[in-house]
């Protein structure tokens, strides 16, 4: 069934869980999302970021992810993913989307402010979710869903971009927004070196929004990072630069091993190892084991 980022988050506060949001450019990934959360029985969001529309359009993908959420046998959200103008938000409402991301974090604050508001106030009136950004998320520079005008950061601390808690308070007041994207160290892409997240700062940001807190570039953490992550309020948490290598490592193999070949079946196979991935970090993401310590 199709839910609201609002509906399907606040039952992820109440259990202490985030819910993997998913890139699905492709047919292939949007089945093998749905497949993994009806089999693993857990909500999931089917997201298409702007980035990917060159490769399937919001019209022809955005149609089909609405469909597969009203028939899912689990709680699912569509969601557009860094959506940039009020425009792309109107069309994806339109669609039927039940959730958007409106991306204002590289204007000024007031700006952002601005911007997230007016899409706040289009959004809420259809009954639709708004996540907007504070602060910069940046880029490794390898695949992912970046954004436009997307710092690359390969070297050295990028700490000058994490969101400030005490401006995400404001942030959060001011615009009404249902989650936050809070930069704390992760990065969009596939990871260079070893992410260090700042958990202080995270802790600090939720404690002050009381809000959701989604995590951008979330593939390609540690399972110890995941939990930890999780039990400072992160509820959404953005997982595809990693999932979409499985694909292609495996049609990769599958080229190496097979003589006669047919792109039909490059589609079976990339299928198969994006919903493995996908499976295991939706298993993680459950937090099941967070009351051992107690
Ligand atoms: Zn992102």
């Amino acid at each position: 069934m199709i839910v609201t980022l609002k509906e399907i988050l606040s039952k992820a506060e109440e259990g202490n869980y985030a819910v993997g949001a998913f890139n699905c450019p492709t047919l292939e990934s949007a089945r093998a999302v749905v497949e993994a959360a009806e089999e693993l029985q857990v909500p999931v969001i089917l997201s298409h970021a702007e980035v990917h529309f060159d490769i399937t359009s919001l019209e022809i993908m955005g149609p089909i992810l609405v469909e597969f959420a009203k028939k899912a046998s689990v709680p699912v959200a569509v969601h557009l993913d860094h959506g940039s103008s009020l425009e792309n938000v109107k069309k994806a409402i339109d669609i039927g989307f039940s959730s958007v991301m409106i991306d204002a974090s590289h204007m000024s604050y007031e700006d952002n402010i601005r911007t997230v508001e007016e899409v706040v106030q289009y959004a809420h009136e259809y009954n639709v979710s708004v996540e907007a950004e504070l602060g910069m998320m940046t880029s490794s520079g390898i695949g992912g869903e970046e954004t436009q005008g997307e710092e690359h950061i390969s070297e050295g601390d990028s700490v000058d971009y994490y969101t400030d808690p005490n401006v995400a308070k404001d942030f959060v007041e001011q615009t009404e927004i249902d989650a936050l994207a809070a930069s704390f160290g992760t990065v969009h892409g596939m990871y260079i070196k070893e992410p260090n997240l700042d958990l202080d700062r995270l802790n600090s940001i939720y404690a002050k929004i009381n809000r959701p807190v989604v995590m951008h570039g979330g593939s390609g953490l540690s399972e110890e990072d995941y939990i930890a992550v999780i039990n400072s309020g992160v509820r959404k948490i953005n997982y595809y630069s990693y999932a979409a290598n499985a694909g292609a490592r495996a049609v990769k193999d599958y080229i190496d091993n097979n003589k006669d070949l047919f792109y039909h079946d490059f589609t079976v196979v990339a299928k198969a190892a994006i919903k493995k991935d996908v499976k295991r970090a939706m298993e993680i993401f459950l937090n099941k084991n967070q009351c051992v310590e107690n």
